[in-house]
């Protein structure tokens, strides 16, 4: 059984995960939980400002904003929380399909506090999968062989097992003419 396929919604099986393209079909990825959240965030924000905050503010204050501010401010506070919830919950699908640890990814995003969570998920995120040339399941791009197939991935050394550079004649590991193993280990992909 495939470990990796089985961290990757809608991959299971066999075949590949048909990967949404743009802003669109990223958003699209986003579970209705994260944005019922994002919702209830919003209008959360409407209420403590209403209810919560302007009742207790100075009249004085309260006439330097205009009615425009008063209605603008609880928005725009609103709209940022329900967009950082949204970030929150593409980490968590973004982070699942492309194989990462995304349980403590999304804990990350959620309690690292200014964004940094979030902002560090989209530097260290890892490639997305790519479908094996033979069987056609997903795997990472870090893996040198498929873990559904056994297919091998990228060009290895036939003595020591590992990876080839480009153009290498010899093996950097162990020494091994390159040439000799040419014929018969050609790479089932290319990188
Ligand atoms: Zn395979
Ligand atoms: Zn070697």
């Amino acid at each position: 059984m495939n470990t990796f396929n089985e961290q990757i919604p809608g991959a299971s099986g066999t075949g590949t995960e048909a990967t949404p393209r743009g802003f669109w079909g990223n958003l699209g990825l986003i579970r209705p939980t994260a944005w019922v959240i994002a919702l209830v965030m919003f209008f959360g924000m409407q209420a403590l400002f209403w209810l919560v905050i302007w009742p207790h503010t100075h009249p004085d204050e309260l006439e330097k904003l205009s009615d425009v501010g008063k209605i603008c401010l609880p928005m725009l506070a609103g709209a940022f929380l329900a967009v950082y919830v949204l970030l929150i919950g593409f980490v968590y699908v973004d982070a699942k399909r492309r194989g990462m640890r995304y349980v403590m990814w999304t804990w990350l995003t959620v309690f690292v506090p200014y964004s940094i969570g979030i902002i560090l998920y989209f530097v260290l995120r890892d490639p997305m999968p790519t479908p094996c040339p033979k069987c056609n399941r997903l795997s990472a791009q870090s893996f040198t062989f498929c873990p559904s197939c056994g297919a091998e991935l990228m060009r290895t050394c036939r003595v020591c097992h590992k990876k080839l550079g480009a153009g290498w004649v010899n093996c950097a590991y162990c020494g091994t003419s390159l040439t000799a193993q040419a014929q018969s280990s050609a790479p089932t992909a290319s990188a």
